[in-house]
């Protein structure tokens, strides 16, 4: 059996949960797993009757299908005022109709930097926030995914952080986010592996035992900001920082990353868990990676 499960974010045939799933498990048997994008919902989440998200578990079951569900956007783990004013409401509204779906992780991207907050303020302000949710919900995991843009928390050092200090939180691992946000830093296996082998180091294996990840291809800029301070105002010497950012989704046949590197280095690591196609063929792009893993 593959120690990885693979499946769409939505299906490019809808993005309606249950429709999408009945079409998944119809013509795309062989994909197991399946995210639910409730990032097309930004501001008002939709509420399904009990019939409804009880086929919908069903037909999970019945085809042994992991879900997961992404949050959306516009909740912020990075700002105390917003989070408070709603994003902690509507993020614990989505972690309960997680739940009632049958998903097992709801993933979210943190949040942007908050300006005049330092770095790693910014980790306990997403650490509290995070305590403050699951105090109030179990049974279901948060997974702060890996973020693709240079204003965004969520860098790997950051959310290992943050992943050490709470409890049913995991990390999300988006290989095109990796790539996008270090300028196109996958070029090889043994770089995937680098990334596995510091996540193995410092949360030890059970991190990679059941490991949610996403891939896409992905088109990036080169970002360079330069950091402003009063030292660099003394100075005059200004420090350039040199970062990429996401800018869109690809096929997975632009090979940005080249999904060969990342599957074999996720094989040859004996990494367990599960994989989601964020490209724009979403189930069509899922099916070629687990072919592409197989064949490995
Ligand atoms: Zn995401």
């Amino acid at each position: 059996m593959n120690k990885v499960r693979f499946g769409p974010s939505g299906t490019t045939k809808t993005l309606e949960p249950l429709e999408a799933l009945k079409y998944l498990v119809n013509i795309f048997s062989e994909l197991k797993a399946f995210e639910i994008p409730f990032t097309m919902y930004q501001y008002q989440l939709p509420s399904y009757s009990t019939q409804y998200m009880e086929s919908f578990q069903k037909i999970l079951k019945k085809h042994g299908i992991y879900a997961s569900c992404h949050a959306p956007f516009t909740i912020s783990l990075t700002n105390s005022k917003q989070f408070h004013l709603y994003g902690k409401k509507r993020l614990l509204k989505v972690m309960k109709l997680a739940k009632r779906l049958g998903c097992n992780i709801v993933v979210i991207h943190p949040g942007g930097y908050q300006e005049g907050l330092k770095k790693e303020d910014h980790v306990k302000l997403v650490v509290k926030h995070c305590k403050e949710v699951l105090n109030e919900i179990q049974n279901i995991d948060l997974g702060l995914e890996i973020t693709g843009k240079h204003k965004q928390f969520g860098k790997l050092e950051e959310l290992i952080s943050v992943v050490q200090q709470v409890d049913k939180v995991r990390i999300v691992l988006d290989w095109a986010h990796i790539h996008a946000r270090n300028g196109g830093i996958l070029k090889s296996v043994d770089d995937v592996i680098k990334v596995l082998l510091k996540l193995e180091n410092v949360l030890g294996k059970e991190a990679l035992k059941n490991l949610h990840m996403h891939f896409t291809g992905v088109e990036f800029t080169i970002v360079q900001q330069p950091t402003l301070s009063l030292e660099t105002f003394l100075t005059g010497k200004k420090e350039i920082i040199r970062e990429g950012s996401e800018r869109k989704h690809l096929p997975i046949n632009q090979n940005s990353p080249d999904p060969k590197l990342v599957l074999k280095a996720i094989k040859e690591f004996n990494v367990s868990g599960t994989m989601i196609c964020e490209s724009p063929l979403r189930e069509k792009d899922a099916i070629q990676l687990l072919k592409v893993y197989e064949a490995l």
